[in-house]
């Protein structure tokens, strides 16, 4: 039986994938996303997302919640910074997913859900469906990427994130910065439409993940907030950058290790460097400006990440200037987004 051919295939249907399949598939290139997953959208996020970033990108109705206040708390400060406009707003990742699914689909990419990538060699993917043949291969696989497997690239500094839905939706938007607690990670309540995100995210190397768990339960329990009968939801988040461009392969978003180190950001990345990559296939000339400013600010994340992790006291000095800073206006919020 003849095997079909496909210009590029993407394997992984998240916002680095689709974002990718939307932008090659508009410029008439023949494209084939593989998503192991029956229904695409649905992800362990707290569905954070910056107005000056991806709140740009996507219609209104995608998204939940916006919050022009957020309250940032440390180990010895408390405060509210107010923005003329919401500084970060909420989506929920089915729906996002969903909607970007159907773009990509609209654009003229085939969307294969329930089709896992069993194997990959340099020409074709052996996937529970059947194999393809391709010119290009995208791997938007995510944190535990069998691309970047297949690229023999190690994954050495990974950050974890742990959330419990909360069935209401909470007023406020919150961060909650302690490193006696979470040494250089922290901890949020990000409200959506009808529920409520409230998590921890650090660097593995820093605490293991049974820790953090146990020291999100003690902070939430000093805010009242009743987590107990309520399933945890636990991912990875790789932001181990080394490359998104190998010959006639490609790595986009957390395959990539694009997200940040720091704040865990990982959509607008994975969307970012998605159509950039799409881009640079189509024209290998092109300049990809807005995957090299997203990089340059991963490295200062990193950068940052790994000094405050040299030691306690140094790290509660960097998150208390950090949030004096924000506090007296000498830095925006926006500093602290992947994409300024
Ligand atoms: C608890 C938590 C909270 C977070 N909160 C935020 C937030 O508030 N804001 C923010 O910006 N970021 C957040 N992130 C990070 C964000 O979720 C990721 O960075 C983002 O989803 C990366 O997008 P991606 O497309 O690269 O990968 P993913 O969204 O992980 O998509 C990868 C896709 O590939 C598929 N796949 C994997 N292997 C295969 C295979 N072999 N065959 C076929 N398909 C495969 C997967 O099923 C998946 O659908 C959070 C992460 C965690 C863990």
């Amino acid at each position: 039986m003849k095997r079909d051919h496909f210009h590029t295939i993407i394997i992984g249907a998240g916002p680095a994938g689709l974002s990718c399949a939307r932008a090659l598939a508009a410029k008439g290139k023949r494209v084939l996303v593989c998503e192991k997953n029956k229904y695409i959208g649905p992800k362990i996020c707290a569905g954070g997302v910056t107005l000056a970033g991806l709140g740009q990108a996507i219609p209104s109705q995608l998204v939940e919640r916006q919050f022009p206040i957020q309250n940032v708390s440390s180990t010895f400060q408390k405060t509210r910074l107010i923005g003329q406009e919401p500084l970060v707003s909420t989506v929920n990742r089915k729906d996002l997913g969903q909607w970007m699914a159907a773009a990509a689909t609209e654009a003229g990419a085939i969307v294969l859900s329930d089709t896992a990538v069993r194997e990959i060699t340099t020409t074709e993917v052996v996937t529970s469906k059947g194999a393809y043949g391709f010119d290009f291969l995208v791997g938007a696989d995510g944190s535990n990427s069998q691309v970047r497997r297949f690229l023999h690239l190690p994954v050495q500094k990974i950050g974890v994130g742990i959330q419990y839905h909360i069935p209401a939706s909470m007023p406020e938007m919150v961060w909650h910065l302690d490193p006696r607690q979470f040494n250089t990670g922290y901890c949020w309540i990000f409200p959506q439409a009808h529920r409520t995100s409230v998590g921890a995210y650090c660097f593995r190397r820093d605490m293991a993940p049974k820790t953090l768990k146990s020291r999100l339960h003690t902070w939430l329990d000093s805010q009242g907030i009743d987590y107990h009968g309520l399933k945890p939801e636990a991912a990875n988040i790789n932001f181990d950058y080394r490359g998104w461009r190998f010959n006639n392969f490609f790595l986009a978003g957390d395959a990539a290790g694009l997200a940040s180190g720091l704040t865990g950001e990982g959509i607008l990345p994975a969307m970012i460097s998605g159509e950039e990559i799409a881009a640079t296939i189509i024209d290998p000339q092109h300049q990809p400006h807005r995957l090299n400013r997203l990089i340059k600010n991963h490295k200062r994340h990193t950068r940052l990440l790994l000094l405050a992790g040299k030691n306690r006291f140094g790290c509660q000095l960097i998150m208390e200037g950090l949030i004096l800073a924000l506090k007296l206006k000498l830095i925006p919020f926006s500093a602290l987004e992947m994409a300024h």
